[in-house]
C-alpha cells in the first residue's frame, strides 16, 4: 500500500467556516468579545494557514462574536494568506511597512473588548494592541477557551487514527530488531527512520530509556549500551498528515524477573482502568484517578510522578489533560493519551501509552499494539 493512496482529502473552506463559527460561539459563551488568532496551531486549525516564516510583522485572525471574521496580514504576505483554504470565509486586510500595524489591527477590534488570544501570540504584539486600544483586555486562549480544538471531527479523527496505525507498525518492526549490545541513540535513530518510512513528515521524539534510564520519564536518548535483562521504555511520535502520533511501550531484553513482571502488570492494569473510565460526561480527573488508583493500590503510588494523559491533535500536548483537578467533562470526539508509569529510581521504569478517543458509548483506542510485555533479543 502506498502512503500516497492513503492521503486524506484536504479540509474544505466549509470545514474552516464551521470551526470559526464554533470559536465565535465558544467566545460568546465565555463572555468574550472574540478570539485573536496568531500564527501557530490555532490559525492552522481555524483557516488552514501556516505562514512559512513566523517573523516580527503581525498576522492576526480576528473572530468577533458579532462581526464577520477578518485577518490582518503584512502586505508582502497577502498572496500566501489569500491562498489558505479557509480564506474564502474571511476578509483580508493588509498593512504596509511604515504604517502602525497595531492601529491597523485595532480597527478590527472593539475598543473596549475582551479577547481570548492565542498562546503563541508574541508578547510584543499583545503589548502593541494594548497600547493602541488602552481599554481593551486579553486572556490566554488556553485559559479562556481550553476546549477550542479538543473535540475532533471525523476527518481529524481519521488523521489521528492513521498516525496511530503508523506508530503501531513502527513498534511491530522495532521489536524484531536486536536490542542487546546496541546504544539507545542507535535505536532512536532507527525509530526515526521507521516513522518516516511510515508516512511521518516530522519526527518529534524518540525516547529509548533502557535499564536505569527508563526510571527518568524525561530521558530521551544516551550512549548507554542496552544489556540483556534491561527493561526498555520506547516512547515515540511525530506528525503524519498534519496530526500527531504518540505511543509508549516497554519491552524487556530476554526473560524478565518476577519483580519486573509484577511492575509491568500493575502498569498494564492501570492503563486498562484509565481506558475503562472513559465515557462522555465523565470528568477528566476520573481517568487519572482510575489509573492512579491501581498503581497506588499496588503500593507504587509514589513512583507514578506525572499526570495520566494529555490531549493530542495538531500539537502533541494540548487540552484536555487527564489530571487531578481537571473537572472538564469528556465529550465524544476528544482525543488524548492514557499513559501511566512506574519509575523506580536507579533501577528501571515501565510506561504504557495509547491514544484513545471518546465515543458515544465509551472509548476507542487508536493504538492497538499489544499491551502485554514483549520480549526482545
Ligand atoms: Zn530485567
Ligand atoms: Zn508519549
Ligand atoms: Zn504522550
Amino acid at each position: 500500500m502506498s502512503t500516497q493512496a492513503l492521503s486524506p482529502p484536504p479540509f474544505t473552506s466549509d470545514d474552516f467556516a464551521r470551526r470559526m463559527a464554533h470559536a465565535a460561539t465558544q467566545a460568546r459563551e465565555a463572555g468574550l468579545s472574540g478570539v485573536l488568532v496568531a500564527p501557530g496551531p490555532d490559525l492552522e486549525y481555524l483557516i488552514g494557514y501556516a505562514p512559512g516564516v513566523i517573523a516580527e510583522r503581525i498576522t492576526m485572525l480576528v473572530i468577533n462574536v458579532s462581526r464577520e471574521p477578518a485577518m490582518i496580514v503584512p502586505a508582502l504576505e497577502r498572496a500566501g494568506a489569500a491562498d489558505a483554504p479557509g480564506a474564502a470565509a474571511i476578509s483580508l486586510r493588509e498593512w504596509g511597512d511604515g504604517e502602525d500595524p497595531y492601529a491597523a489591527t485595532g480597527r478590527l477590534l472593539d475598543a473596549d473588548g475582551r479577547y481570548a488570544i492565542s498562546d503563541s501570540a508574541w508578547a510584543m504584539h499583545v503589548l502593541g494592541l494594548q497600547r493602541a486600544l488602552p481599554t481593551s483586555s486579553y486572556v490566554s486562549m488556553t485559559d479562556a477557551l481550553p476546549m477550542l480544538r479538543a473535540v475532533k471531527d471525523a476527518d481529524e479523527l481519521e488523521r489521528l487514527a492513521a498516525a496511530a496505525r503508523a506508530v503501531d507498525a513502527c513498534f511491530a518492526e522495532i521489536v524484531r530488531v536486536r536490542f542487546e549490545g546496541r546504544r539507545e541513540r542507535e535505536m532512536g535513530a532507527q525509530l526515526a527512520t521507521l516513522l518516516r518510512e511510515h508516512g511521518h513528515s516530522r519526527v518529534d521524539f524518540t525516547v529509548v530509556g533502557s535499564g536505569p534510564n527508563g526510571a527518568n520519564p524525561h530521558h530521551e536518548l544516551s550512549d548507554r549500551v542496552i544489556e540483556r535483562g534491561d527493561m526498555v521504555v520506547l516512547d515515540f511520535g511525530g506528525v503524519k498528515h498534519g496530526y500527531e502520533s504518540d505511543i509508549t511501550r516497554t519491552v524487556h531484553v530476554g526473560e524478565p524477573n518476577e519483580e519486573e513482571e509484577e511492575v509491568f502488570e500493575v502498569v498494564r492494569r492501570a492503563q486498562q482502568a484509565g481506558y475503562e473510565a472513559v465515557r462522555p460526561g465523565v470528568a477528566c480527573q476520573e481517568v487519572d484517578r482510575a489509573a492512579r488508583g491501581v498503581i497506588a493500590g499496588a503500593g507504587y503510588g509514589e513512583y507514578f510522578i506525572h499526570r495520566t494523559g494529555h490531549g493530542i491533535g495538531l500539537t502533541a500536548h494540548e487540552p484536555p489533560y487527564m489530571i487531578e483537578g481537571e473537572i472538564q467533562p469528556l465529550e465524544p470526539g476528544m482525543c488524548f493519551s492514557i499513559e501511566p508509569g512506574i519509575y523506580l529510581p536507579g533501577r528501571f521504569g515501565v510506561r504504557i501509552e495509547d491514544i484513545v478517543t471518546v465515543t458515544e458509548g465509551g472509548a476507542r483506542r487508536l493504538n492497538n499494539s499489544t499491551r502485554e510485555m514483549r520480549i526482545v533479543s
